[in-house]
Formats: structure tokens, sequence, C-alpha cells
């Protein structure tokens, strides 16, 4: 069942070990097929050089295991959550990337200062509220994924302007129209992370990007105006 999407989703989280945003096992990544309405997600706590595509666990939207031998992701109702609410995007992921890391535990969002976060986020990306007591001792996951969901209601952030997040006192969570696409957004996250914090260290005046700035950068690559790179709608208009 869904092997072809095992397979992207195996290789989506294989990438995370080459990409070092994760330690151990503190990493998972998903695929969805929403015709289907199935994801496929990885085990729990299963290391990276062990995985295969067949131990891909298969997930439907209430959070309940459709097909797999072993466990899935701790993090599956987290998810499952965010699947639900957001109804375009096809990848998520969660990791430990420590810059990324700090800012959650610092609960600090992840300002956008310069041109490197621009071209893939619309903005700040987001630290969510801490979770109660009550809140970790119910549904702890399925909570985590709530918070997230709040966190872009409140602050009225578009999911797809911002296709990330930092959990409080947790870490990232990003998501994307694939799950490749999901690990790609957590690696720009991570890099972007590594370099604010050495830009706030350096500075501690405001230096956000000006809209302007945000603007031109952000829908370089985003939108129908896009011209970076080949195969944007604009891209190839000297041709
Ligand atoms: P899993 O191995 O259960 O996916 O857990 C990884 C993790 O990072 C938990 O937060």
């Amino acid at each position: 069942m869904l092997e072809a999407l095992k397979k992207e989703v195996y290789d989506a989280n294989m990438q995370l070990p080459k990409l070092d945003l994760v330690t151990f096992t503190w990493g998972n990544v998903s695929g969805i097929d929403r015709e289907k309405g199935l994801f496929v997600i990885k085990p729990s706590g299963v290391d990276y050089d062990q995985l295969t595509p067949a131990d891909m666990v298969v997930v439907n939207l209430k959070g309940e295991v459709v097909e797999g031998k072993l466990n899935p992701s701790s993090d599956t109702p987290t998810h499952t959550v965010l699947y639900n609410a957001f109804p375009d995007i096809g990848g998520i992921v969660h990791t430990h990337s420590p810059w990324a890391v700090s800012f959650a535990s610092a609960e600090m969002d992840i300002p956008n200062l310069n041109t490197t976060a621009a071209d893939t986020f619309y903005g700040d990306i987001p630290v969510s509220e801490a979770l109660t007591k009550a809140q970790i001792e119910t549904a702890y996951e399925d909570e985590t994924g709530n918070a997230i969901v709040k966190t872009f209601a409140d602050r009225g952030i578009d999911h797809n302007a911002v296709p990330a997040v930092l959990v409080a006192q947790h870490g990232p969570f990003a998501w994307g129209a694939t799950p490749a696409k999901a690990v790609y957004n957590a690696k720009v996250m991570e890099v972007v992370a590594e370099i604010d914090y050495h830009a706030l260290t350096l500075s501690h005046r405001d230096s956000h990007v000006p809209q302007y700035l945000l603007d031109k950068h952000y829908y370089r690559k985003h939108g129908k105006n896009a011209y970076y790179g080949q195969n944007n709608p604009k891209s190839n208009a000297h041709k």
C-alpha cells in the first residue's frame, strides 16, 4: 500500500542525517496522499541507518495506524492535527536541530533579518505559547499540534507563506507541498536560526528586513511573478 509514497517519505527522512538536522533518532518526516486521506510516517525510535522504506507506517487522518509492523513516530498525533488543519500541505518534518531549538528554548520567534530568510519565509518564524501542565498530561502530542495551529490563527500568519514554527521549549516543525520540500524548509530554518543567533549577539538593534526587501526576495521565488531559477513563470522570459 502506498509504496511510492513510502519511498518518498523514507528518502526525505534519510535527508535529515545527511543535512545535519538530527542527532540519534530525534526527528521524523511524513507525507500524505490527499486522495486516499492517508499519510506515511517514520516509525518511532528506529536508527536512521536501520530504516527501510517498508518500515514506514501508514496512518489515517484520525491518527489510526492502517498498515505497518512498527509503532509510528511518537509525534504522529501532531502530524495528524497539522494535516487536518492545513489541508494544502503534503509533507511535515520535525527535528531537534540545535539552532532552532535554541530559539524555541528562549521562546523567541526566529526573526526575518536577511535575504536568506526572506527567500523562503514571508515573515518571522513564530514560536508557539508553552503548553500548560494539563495539556502536557492529557494529550501532549495532539496539544502540540493544536498550539501550532492556534499560533498561526491568533497571529494571522499564512502557513504557506511561513511554512515553519517553533514549539516553545521543544523545537521546530516545518511543512511543504512534499516531504522533500518540508525538509528543505526545515534546513533553511536551521541555517537562518544560526545566522540570527550571531546577528543578535553582534547587535541588539532591530535589524528586520524592510518590507520592500522582504517582498523583493520572497516574490523572486514565489507566486506568478517569480523569476528565480529555471522553472518559475518568468524565469524563461528572456528566451
Ligand atoms: P520518534 O522517533 O518517535 O519520531 O521521535 C522523534 C522525536 O524527535 C520526538 O520529538
